[in-house]
């Protein structure tokens, strides 16, 4: 097999795992429990904390761990939204985020708030123009992603955080595809609130974090006990949590030199197969992109049709966000970048990683053209 999906997730790296052992084996006591037995476990958690913080630029305490990205972000939003109600009942997002954070907001507008879908250009990029235009006094949230899952392209969320800042804005950002893939600390992008999980840098799935700046008022999603300085209710995840620092750890060891291979073969890819096979747009190359990610676009194609064809070849590869697949609506993130319907429906999204050589990248090349050509022959008679 050749796996090039890792937008969708990755294998736990085998040292992670090792990290992870002694929590389901010996040290598998409650972190909250009060005897020595489980003082370990709870070490573990805070060191575990510690490390991220390192890695992202923050302090200890405000490391928030919950079960997945998608937790993540509606505890941000709602979170959010619950808490300054009475300040305000607006929130302004992009047309582009992920569903966790779309029907996040959705749900939010049947509950009365109101909330700004601010469109992209071709590129994939909002404009900082119009997020200053979409503020007005209400507002209480802007939340804008790091970087799209299905094409890759970077939002200018430093610029987004300093005009919140300015005008008392809070400001989150979906991290989860930038986290440990740019040699960044999260932190230098500004937010108040970050997102990040697990499974999308060679960590363990049901674990992940947000990061919530001091003294940001927030209000708890689940209600239960006082877990996570009462934000997260619900015993932790210990050997999840252990598995997430040492996997964030080893991401932003490598994520230097990780950025600039990966960029190298995605490069490669990219001119290979605009050269080899007709009728190709590379969406989102015009905007600064994650080194990892390319989406194209091929006339007379259909996309889902592709990945099945390459999954014949031992090939995985997706059509845009996996939480999606299965819908027979063409992407909302290449809608909003202007691509017609049929143009969208002929988009796949190739998404490299740690194990990917440059082997691999010519199998993927050979197999695609193969199959578009078939796909196309079938298509014209
Ligand atoms: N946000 C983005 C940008 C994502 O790509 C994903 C997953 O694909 C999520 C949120 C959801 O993360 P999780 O799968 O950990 O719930």
């Amino acid at each position: 097999m050749i796996y090039l999906d890792h937008n969708a997730t990755t294998p736990l790296d085998p040292r992670v795992l090792e990290a992870m052992m002694p929590y389901f084996k010996g040290d598998w006591g409650n972190p909250s429990s009060p005897y020595r037995f489980a003082n370990r476990v709870r070490t573990a958690v805070e060191e575990a904390r510690q490390r991220i913080a390192e890695c992202s630029g923050c302090k200890t305490e405000e490391i928030v761990f919950t079960s997945s990205g998608t937790e993540s972000d509606n505890l941000a939003i709602r979170g959010v939204a619950r808490t300054h109600r009475s300040r305000g009942d607006h929130i302004v997002t992009t047309a582009i985020e992920h569903h966790a954070v779309l029907n996040t907001c959705r749900a939010l507008e049947a509950e009365g708030f109101r909330v700004t879908y601010l469109p992209v250009d071709s590129a994939g990029t909002v404009d900082i123009q119009d997020v200053e235009k979409s503020l007005i006094p209400e507002t209480i949230l802007v939340t804008v992603m790091h970087a799209n899952n299905e094409t890759g392209v970077i939002q200018p969320v430093q610029e987004i955080a300093d005009l919140a800042k300015h005008r008392g804005i809070l400001f989150h950002t979906d991290a989860v595809q930038t986290a440990g893939r740019i040699p960044q600390p999260l932190c230098a992008t500004g937010a108040d609130l970050i997102s990040f999980s697990g499974h999308k840098l060679y960590g363990p799935k049901g674990i992940a974090a947000l990061f919530v700046r001091e003294k940001t008022q927030l209000a708890p999603v689940l209600t239960g006990g006082f877990q996570e300085r009462g934000l997260r209710a619900g015993t932790e995840n210990v050997a999840g949590i252990v598995g997430l620092a040492r996997a964030f750890s080893l991401a932003v060891e490598s994520s230097e030199e990780e950025h600039v291979r990966l960029e190298k073969l995605r490069d490669n890819l990219e001119s290979r197969v605009c050269s080899i096979i007709s009728d190709v747009k590379i969406n989102g190359t015009e905007a600064p992109r994650i080194p990892n990610t390319t989406n194209l676009s091929f006339e007379s194609v259909d996309g889902e049709s592709i990945v099945l064809g390459l999954d014949l070849h031992g090939i995985c590869i997706s059509t845009g966000s996996a939480c999606s697949t299965g819908e027979p609506e063409p992407s909302h993130v290449l809608l909003a970048m202007g691509l017609s319907p049929n143009q969208a429906q002929g988009s796949i999204r190739i998404s490299l990683g740690k194990a990917t050589r440059e082997e691999d990248i010519d199998a993927a090349i050979q197999a695609l053209s193969e199959t578009v050509k078939k796909l196309r022959t079938i298509s014209s008679v």
